[in-house]
């Protein structure tokens, strides 16, 4: 039955940004084919919060990250990237999407 098929993915689901698991956290939250727990929501607040300029107009393009999330986990089901690849890319576009300039510092 679908409906269990959904239930069971949604007990296996685990952030698609840390990689915890549905029992790890208090909250994890359904996006289109990604997860986001509530522990990566505040440390992304955090980061915003301490990061964002004041006078910087805030309009994430949402279709375009979600066009994106959906590229990197078919990349991932294809077996092109693994999963820590394209959790990174995602939150760096993400990043790049609320106009940062995001660069992968060793
Ligand atoms: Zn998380």
């Amino acid at each position: 039955m679908a409906d269990s098929n959904d239930e069971e993915e949604f007990r296996n689901a685990m952030c698609s940004f840390c990689g915890k698991g549905h029992e790890e956290v208090e909250k994890l939250i359904a996006g289109p084919g990604v997860y986001i727990c509530n522990i990566c929501v505040e440390v992304t607040q955090g980061i915003l919060k301490k990061e964002m300029s004041p006078r910087r107009n805030l309009k994430p393009n949402w279709d375009r990250l979600e066009a994106e999330a959906d590229l990197l986990l078919k990349m991932r089901d294809e077996g092109e990237i693994d999963s820590a690849v394209a959790r990174k890319r995602l939150i760096a576009s993400m990043f790049d999407l609320l106009g940062f300039d995001f660069t992968d510092e060793e």
